[in-house]
């Protein structure tokens, strides 16, 4: 089995309401005007999208909510959907993000994002952990009216789940030997935590 894709693929990972969409878009225009061609995929788009045609779900914020059986199947789906996509549209010389989560706060427990199914098709060099100050994570997930994250939106929760993401995400690196980084989304600074995502991306090109 090859350890690696043609092309640099960097998993972006965190807390849902910590800004990793937010980043994204600012780090993408960043490394294009850079001169690099970057294809950004969301995993949960993916997920979603194979659970709506279904009538399962109608909106992503309930995909956490559904049985565990129901979301490793989609989940399966998703990572081999999303590389099939980013190897049809990326030559050697792209660099793939996935915007995902390291873990997953389901009613049955913590439940991984990136085990060894999905992140042997995923192989990323890179696993980046976006994380900010609790009290302003919870301010976002309330604050967001395009999303429902106010199941989340508890001091307490947010820092467990935090806590959980660095684990998760450590141990989904180890099984493909990725290296994990921390970023920090300070308050009114996406710009500057997209810099540092940038910083990252290039040193492994
Ligand atoms: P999910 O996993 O649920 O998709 P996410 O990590 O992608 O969440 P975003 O949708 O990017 O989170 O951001 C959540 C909210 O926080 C948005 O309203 C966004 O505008 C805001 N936000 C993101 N980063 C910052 C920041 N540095 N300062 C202030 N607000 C921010
Ligand atoms: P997002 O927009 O990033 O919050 O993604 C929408 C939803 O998709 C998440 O809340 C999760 O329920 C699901 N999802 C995203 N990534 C994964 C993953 N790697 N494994 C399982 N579910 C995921
Ligand atoms: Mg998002």
């Amino acid at each position: 089995m090859k350890l690696r894709h043609e092309f640099p693929v960097i998993v972006v990972v965190g807390i849902p309401g910590v800004g990793k969409s937010t980043i994204l878009s600012i780090a993408t225009k960043k490394l294009e005007e850079q001169g690099f061609q970057v294809l950004v995929l969301n995993y949960g788009d993916y997920m979603f999208k194979a659970l709506n045609s279904k009538g399962i779900v109608k909106n992503r914020d309930e995909i956490r909510k559904l049985d565990l059986r129901t979301q490793l199947e989609h989940q399966s789906l998703a990572a081999q959907m999303l590389i099939d996509d980013a190897r049809k549209s990326l030559g050697a010389k792209g660099i793939l993000i996935v915007d995902t989560h390291a873990v997953i706060r389901t009613s049955t427990g913590y439940w991984p994002g990136l085990p060894q199914h999905v992140i042997e098709i995923l192989k990323p060099d890179v696993i980046a952990v976006i994380e900010a100050p609790v009290s302003d994570i919870v301010a976002r997930q309330r604050r967001d009216k395009t999303r429902y994250r106010l199941d989340l939106a508890r001091e307490d929760i947010v820092r467990e789940m935090l806590e959980m993401t660095r684990y998760f995400a450590i141990a989904s690196a180890t099984l493909v030997g990725a290296s994990v980084v921390f970023i920090m989304n300070l308050e009114g600074r996406a710009e500057e935590a997209a810099e540092n995502l940038v910083g990252v991306i290039r040193s492994i090109l």
